[in-house]
């Protein structure tokens, strides 16, 4: 298989050449068709088997084709008024600040060219700097589960009402039992009533008992299963 068949907009296409990556990986393989058709996705794939462009390179590429019309708030620029609060089309969330910034850098060079704006929030640094970058626009963010929290319900900075892609990466570490009231609140705050159009992806080393609870209850019924 190859990237070129993958019916990719030609933006990406481009932005996957200048990545270096020539053949997909297996994870990429069947997760790519799978989500520009639609489909929620479970895979089980560990790091290093290319799982961040697995999901990145086809929810970005289903963005850009309407990139102008999901494009966050542009505040102007020398300390101009931040009127509206962020509201993402696709919230990632991991459970680390390495793996948010990791997934953020790979995020940057596959949004090249684009009008999609990136963002990254993570626990651990004062929360002005995240705050003011979210209120510049906010398309795609990277999050760790308490940083996104605090945002949501602190700050009125950042509205998940209109994310239609959730990610969950390294899901087993993030449905600890220590993080099941933040999951929940993060998973039901991204799930828009009238919305059933909604995209949930999970990608885990192993798939534990709440993992496959969590993915009944949130995800499709014809999801994707990929191992
Ligand atoms: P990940 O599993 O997402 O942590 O990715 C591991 C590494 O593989 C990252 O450094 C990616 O830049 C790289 N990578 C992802 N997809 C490909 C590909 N199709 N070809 C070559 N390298 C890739």
């Amino acid at each position: 298989r190859r990237f070129i068949d993958a019916g990719l907009h030609p933006v990406m296409l481009e932005n996957v050449h200048n990545c270096g990556y020539d053949v997909p990986t297996p994870v990429q393989a069947y997760c790519i068709p799978a989500v520009l058709l639609g489909h929620d996705v479970v895979a089980t794939a560990q790091t290093g088997s290319g799982k961040t462009a697995a999901y990145l390179i086809p929810i970005l590429s289903r963005l850009m084709g309407k990139a102008g019309k999901v494009c966050g708030p542009k505040a102007g620029i020398n300390g101009a008024q931040y009127p509206v609060r962020a509201e993402p089309i696709v919230v990632i969330v991991t459970p680390t600040r390495e793996l948010t910034i990791q997934i953020f850098n790979e995020c940057r060079r596959l949004c090249y060219r684009t009008k999609l704006r990136p963002c990254v929030i993570y626990g651990g640094v004062p929360a002005r700097v995240q705050a003011d970058d979210l209120r510049r626009g906010c398309d795609v963010l990277v999050a760790t589960p308490g940083r996104l929290i605090d945002f949501m319900e602190k700050a009125n900075t950042l509205s998940l009402n209109r994310c239609k892609f959730t990610v969950l990466d390294e899901a087993d570490e993030l449905l600890h039992t220590d993080w099941e009231p933040e999951m929940k609140k993060i998973m039901r705050g991204a799930t828009n009533v009238q919305d059933d159009d909604h995209t949930y992806m999970m990608f885990s080393a192993t798939f534990n008992k709440t993992c496959r609870k969590v993915a009944k209850e949130y995800m499709s019924e014809d999801r994707i299963r990929v191992t």
